[in-house]
């Protein structure tokens, strides 16, 4: 997919930032992030599949935690299946909303041996069939355990950013997803979102914007350090 400008916004500070594309964040940013990093722990694609829907309203760093055990107990489909609910939810209990997510494990394992004989399968529209998977937890999978570009990630870092550096004017994350998307060649589309997340997670963090260390702070239409309004909040 060619590289096409993003969608503008009915905003004039932002028309007048137009230069700002996701191409040139990408670029900016991998000299920033290298290499780029995923911040849960996993070995297997089933490990990953599994700490994604722990981290629902959870930090990586509580999963990475709960993890560390899980993952030695449980090294199957069948092994998350045939335990009882009520172990499993002790289990996963710090991390959570644990009995719906023990439950969706439960139902997404038996999909997964049902369907795709206890492997994960790496298609997007397989994926979304899965229970507790939405189309952020696939692309997140296929990008990060099968190097396949199906999608954009986009998680609250992603959505923060996107909106701060006028890269989409939107809320709704299948809408920045699509801007995203159609601003980016297809084969970044992964790497984007992990360099994204990295600088949403260091500097262009939620209540306090580092601007000053930023890349991006002549040219941001959010800069704190131009005195602009973030507009993650417009
Ligand atoms: S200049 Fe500030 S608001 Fe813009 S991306 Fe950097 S940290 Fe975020």
């Amino acid at each position: 997919m060619n590289a096409t400008p993003v969608k503008q916004c009915n905003n004039e500070f932002m028309k007048q930032n137009e230069k700002l594309t996701a191409v040139a964040v990408f670029c900016a940013l991998k000299k920033a992030y290298h290499p780029p990093r995923t911040f849960l722990s996993w070995k297997t694609p089933l490990d990953l599949l599994v700490a994604t829907i722990l981290s629902a309203q959870c930090t990586d760093a509580r999963v990475n935690i709960v993890t560390k055990t899980l993952y030695k107990k449980y090294r199957s489909a069948e092994d998350y299946v045939k335990v009882s609910r009520k172990i499993l939810e002790r289990d996963i209990h710090s991390c959570g909303t644990y009995r719906n997510k023990a439950r969706f494990l439960q139902e997404m394992c038996a999909q997964l041996i049902e369907k795709h004989h206890g492997k994960v399968p790496q298609t997007m529209e397989e994926l979304v069939q899965l229970r507790g998977v939405g189309r952020k937890t696939a692309a997140i999978i296929l990008w990060t355990c099968f190097g396949r570009n199906e999608g954009i990630a986009v998680d609250t870092h992603v959505i923060r950013v996107a909106q701060r550096l006028g890269l989409s004017c939107h809320k709704d994350p299948k809408k920045i997803e699509r801007d995203l998307m159609e601003s980016l060649p297809r084969k970044k589309w992964g790497e984007f979102t992990t360099l994204v997340i990295s600088h949403g997670r260091a500097v262009c963090t939620a209540r306090n914007r580092q601007c000053q260390k930023c890349q991006f702070g002549q040219r941001c239409p959010s800069s704190s350090k131009l005195g602009k309004n973030d507009l993650a909040k417009a």
